[in-house]
């Protein structure tokens, strides 16, 4: 495989930079929703044509193999891939000084191509090069691995390094997009590049032109709580990273008592956005005195559709995956043919799973599937609040689907998967439940795809956006969730699916959630699958008109480059 670089450089670009993208399943470059909604972002800037270069990390040795054993404990091992059968390596180098170590950054080229013919290319950095530091040369091979430290100069690496070479490469970028704040010390290496040359300033700060990066930066946050963005201390700032500006002018950026990469991109961003309009409503609440909007994420169509569903559209719908807004047309799909082709998604994944774990599935029983990061304010185990009530309801009607991994160091994460094979075994002779390891891209569109009902329940509001839940609307499949991130825009009740818990205007009630969960189960989601099937339908088509017309990529990158972009 031979790529030039030459063919990216014509015209000026947009940077997406972003700590992971992931672009295939078989590329283990990504860790959950973050990443894949970069891989999205990048596969329609493709479709559309946009002028994007994407920059991310290598992570060499992947994020991690799940093992699980029969009480369903997570054991991670490593998953390490060759990244020659996918990219090509580029002869260039540019470098960092991490702890007063120069150390060297190249990078692999992978081009995500279009069907349509545009190509964009994404640059892989990589520090394990002969060159280097062994110490160094693992700073990109661990995706979320390693403490602070290592977070740290990954950072560097990504921020810093990233744009080094962006520049080195010969690209002209007339933006910089931090898809999350880990990329954000790029703003201090543009801060350094346009310093002004003036000669006698009475104040020192102002050869820092703030207005000039800020109006190259756009900022994407996707964290609704403040524990969870990146914070480091200034010591280990100090010892790690080598001075770009005056450490003084660093912290009246990224504020005082510890570099906060959040506050960092904020202060030197012109347009900033959550990433659902109640998450941008919440990180208002969260940094209050900046101007925050919101574009509501998307997933690419083409990307998160089965094969049978595909082929109904290129049926009925041509040109849906280059313009979802044909969705809206889904009317003209007949009803057995929309059923048959669930159907067979729904063999397939059936069909797997009694391959996988033994669990004697069947084909007519309405199932759940439930799929996300296990971790503690996805409550992955709220549908087990009271096993007796949802034996009672679901036996001999429900079977469940479940697949997540648990970050290697959130026990609480851990727990859950544990607590999930436990219930299994309890039930298992009157509600069957499968718990399927490896979470990934390709795992995910097989679920998302051949289940009935996608259920979320996350803690309201720490769900920014969510994604799973628009890739299973692509699929005819409808959503029962709490109303947080996406699903309160989409949802209709009893029209493209159902609710869990208080409107999103009334203050969660996390006690009352399962409560409603197995009332609505009981009452509307089970009566109605087994005996209104034209009802069921119609939610089914209501899930890909008006769901999966609206939540996708194509239309969420439109609005980046009228809103952010173009400005
Ligand atoms: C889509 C996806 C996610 C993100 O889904 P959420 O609903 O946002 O949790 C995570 N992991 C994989 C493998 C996915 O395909």
């Amino acid at each position: 495989m031979t790529v030039s670089i030459s063919e990216f450089i014509k015209e000026p670009k947009i940077a997406y930079f972003s700590m992971e993208i992931g672009v295939r399943s078989d590329m283990p470059t990504y860790s959950g929703g973050l990443g894949i909604l970069a891989g999205d972002t990048i596969k329609s800037a493709a479709d559309l044509n946009l002028p994007v270069v994407a920059v991310t990390i290598l992570t060499k040795k992947g994020y991690f193999k799940q093992e699980l054993d029969i009480y369903g404990r997570q054991t991670e091992l490593p998953d390490e891939w060759d990244p020659n059968n996918f990219m090509t390596p580029l002869k260039e180098r540019v470098s960092v000084f991490i702890e007063g170590r120069e150390v060297y950054i190249g990078a692999w080229l992978y081009v995500v191509e279009s069907m349509r013919g545009p190509r964009i290319p994404i640059l892989f950095l990589d520090t394990d090069l002969p060159e280097n530091a062994p110490e160094d040369r693992g700073i990109t091979h661990h995706l979320y691995g390693g403490d602070q430290v290592y977070r740290l100069k990954q950072e560097i690496v990504l921020g810093i390094g990233g744009t080094r070479i962006l520049d080195e490469l010969g690209f002209e970028i007339k933006k910089y997009h931090m898809n999350e704040g880990h990329s954000a010390l790029l703003t201090l290496e543009l801060l350094k590049r346009y310093k002004k040359d003036i000669e006698e300033v009475w104040d020192e700060r102002l050869v820092w032109d703030v207005e000039k990066i800020r109006s190259l930066c756009v900022f994407t946050t996707h964290t609704p709580v403040a524990a969870g963005h990146d914070k480091f201390p200034y010591d280990l700032v100090q010892k790690t990273m080598c001075e770009i500006i005056p450490i003084d002018v660093v912290k009246d950026l990224a504020g005082r008592e510890h570099l906060n990469m959040t506050l960092l991109a904020l202060n030197l961003s012109n347009y900033i956005n959550g990433v659902a309009k109640k998450h941008g409503e919440v990180s208002k609440g969260m940094f209050p005195g900046y101007e925050i909007h919101a574009i509501t994420n998307g997933v690419h169509s083409f990307t998160w559709t089965c094969d049978s569903m595909k082929r109904l559209y290129d049926k009925y719908l041509p040109g849906w995956a280059n313009e979802p807004e044909i969705f809206v047309r889904v009317g003209r799909i007949p009803d057995d043919e929309l059923w048959e082709a669930h159907m067979e998604a729904k063999r397939h994944l059936i069909d797997h799973v009694n391959r996988e774990t033994q669990t004697g599935m069947n084909y007519d029983t309405l199932t759940i599937g439930f799929a996300r990061r296990a971790t503690a304010y996805k409550r992955a185990d709220l549908l087990f609040t009271d096993i007796e009530r949802l034996s009672y309801i679901g036996e001999g009607r429900l079977q469940i689907i479940y697949a997540g991994k648990a970050h290697p160091r959130d026990e609480s994460g851990k727990q859950l998967i544990q607590h999930i094979f436990e219930i299994k075994e309890k039930l298992k002779d009157k509600i069957k439940i499968a718990f399927l390891k490896n979470y990934n891209m390709e795992l995910a569109l097989k679920l998302v795809s051949g289940v009935d009902v996608w259920l979320n329940t996350p803690l309201r509001p720490l769900e920014a956006s969510g994604t799973s839940g628009m890739k299973a609307t692509h699929n005819g499949v409808p959503n029962f969730s709490v109303l947080d991130g996406w699903w309160i825009e989409g949802w209709i009740e009893g029209f493209t699916g159902w609710a869990i818990g208080p409107s999103p205007d009334v203050p969660a009630d996390p006690a009352r959630d399962a409560d409603d969960l197995y009332y609505k189960l009981e009452t509307a989601i089970i009566p109605t699958f087994y005996n209104d099937k034209h009802t069921w339908l119609r939610i089914m088509q209501n899930a890909i008109g008006k769901n999966a017309y609206y939540f996708n990529s194509h239309r969420m990158m439109r609005r980046y480059v009228t809103e952010a972009y173009i400005r």
